[in-house]
């Protein structure tokens, strides 16, 4: 790692990132903020992004100027972040996020000048208060080297503090400073190496590689669950998801985050819900990189129904419940689990339980059902999940019931009228005649639904 004084400045000329890339807000921001005497430069991925030749998702800007400061410069401006107070410059259809330069907090100093011990969690998560600084200060707190490069849209040069530019180069995805430290400071941190080495198909630095499967057990149950399950959507809805998902289980960090999954992985990865989670991944990879639009609850109630099935069973061997509150059970204690990890809002699993319990009720296919159910706002995502259910488990009767369906939705009214009768006068079609009698026959009412 380079001396952290020294900063190498590439010139215009020297690079491909024109302003004609840039968001017209960021670039009023920016010239905004030199009109009024402070610097600011764009950094972070939009940077990155420009000079890998991709299109960058937003246009972060860091900035001399307090928060306090850039609220009296923006009308449109709003202040946000409880540890980090952040500007947010709000224009109609975009938000431009504005840092002030992170400075080295007392506690830091002491940890990289004298190595005291600093303040530490009860798993020993290294806890910083954050403090503002100058250019040089904010170039060694961000994470990746490739993630630390100043534009300025002044002279059009860019700045780089940390070896970003060779890193690029090279395709490595290396952390600024000490990584055990730095991982410390922030385990979310193990989980953004693994993301953006899967997103940008980049190999990550042996030092930085290395601390994570031993780190990950120890840190991850620092991080609150609410921010988990926002980095977890980052890492599988990316349009990546397959190959993070193997990278994470390389470096362990998917059995962290995961653990109700990962307790039935297998050395040869074929157990049905390593299968289930390599076709969910695929199917939304595909969703992502066609514009389409995907749905979190879709990916879970996939990622989860085996385990939810298992916990049935189990259920069911222990109890006199019959299938149906048994599975309700299983679908409350399974959700419990998963968001001890990561904090599934509410609304959202209100409808993994929905997808869940439609694959129950699609094995009934009477008329009455039949209608009601092509028109619930989750019937497609239940659909998916059942045909992904037919094709890993290779079982003629899934297969017969979700093509069924398939021809049912697609059909014209006399066709599906036609489907209905011949169903109808055939009482064998239910593919589960256990589930058809328990929905028949248990009082839905006795049934307590603990939400988490
Ligand atoms: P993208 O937005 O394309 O996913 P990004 O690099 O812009 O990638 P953001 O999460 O938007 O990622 O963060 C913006 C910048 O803030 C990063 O590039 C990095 O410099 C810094 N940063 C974000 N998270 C951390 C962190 N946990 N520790 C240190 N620096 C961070
Ligand atoms: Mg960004």
């Amino acid at each position: 790692m380079k001396n952290k004084n020294v900063m190498t400045l590439i010139p215009k000329e020297s690079h491909k990132i024109s302003r004609k890339d840039i968001s017209k807000n960021a670039l009023k921001v920016l010239y905004r903020l030199d009109k009024a005497g402070y610097e600011a430069y764009l950094v972070g991925g939009s940077v990155r992004d420009l000079l890998l030749g991709k299109k960058p998702k937003d246009f972060d800007i860091t900035t001399n100027a307090t928060p306090e400061q850039m609220y009296q410069l923006f009308r449109n401006c709003r202040l946000v972040g409880r540890r980090f107070r952040l500007a947010h410059v709000i224009f109609n259809s975009e938000i431009i996020e504005v840092a002030t330069f992170r400075g080295y907090t007392q506690t830091q100093k002491k940890n990289i000048f004298n190595t005291n011990i600093s303040h530490r969690s009860k798993n020993e998560m290294l806890i910083y208060e954050n403090t503002f600084g100058c250019i040089e200060d904010d170039a060694q707190q961000r994470d990746l080297t490739i993630n630390s490069l100043y534009y300025n849209l002044i002279d059009f040069t860019i700045r780089d503090y940390v070896n970003g530019i060779h890193d690029l180069q090279t395709r490595t995805i290396r952390l600024i400073g000490d990584p055990e430290t730095r991982y410390r400071e922030d385990p979310v941190r193990m989980l953004r190496v693994v993301r953006f080495a899967s997103k940008l198909n980049m190999n990550i630095a042996t030092e930085t590689a290395k601390p994570i499967p031993r780190l990950v057990t120890i840190l991850l149950k620092d991080i609150p669950p609410s921010r988990l399950f926002e980095e977890s959507l980052k890492l599988l809805q990316d349009g990546y998801g397959v190959r993070t998902y193997h990278m994470m289980r390389k470096y362990k960090l998917f059995q962290s985050l995961f653990p109700i999954l990962a307790c039935s992985f297998t050395e040869q990865e074929d157990s049905k819900i390593e299968k289930m989670l390599v076709e969910v991944l695929k199917n939304t990879d595909k969703r992502i990189n066609k514009a389409m639009r995907t749905n979190p609850a879709f990916l879970f109630a996939a990622m989860f129904w085996y385990p939810l099935l298992e916990l049935t069973t189990k259920i069911l061997k222990n109890t006199k419940l019959i299938y149906y509150n048994a599975f309700v059970l299983a679908m409350n204690e399974t959700l419990n689990k998963v968001c001890k990890t990561i904090a599934i809002p509410k609304r959202i699993t209100t409808l993994i339980r929905e997808i869940w319990q439609l694959q129950l009720r699609m094995s009934l296919r009477n008329s009455k059902h039949a209608w009601k159910l092509i028109e619930h706002v989750k019937f497609r995502a239940a659909y998916d999940l059942l045909k992904l259910r037919a094709d890993i488990e290779n079982n003629i009767d899934l297969q017969r019931l979700s093509q069924w369906w398939n021809e049912f939705q697609t059909a014209i009214l006399t066709q599906q009228k036609n489907m209905l009768n011949i169903l109808d006068l055939d009482k064998n079609y239910c593919s589960d005649k256990k589930v058809y009698n328990v929905i028949n026959h248990s009082s839905r009412s006795s049934i307590i639904d603990h939400n988490p």
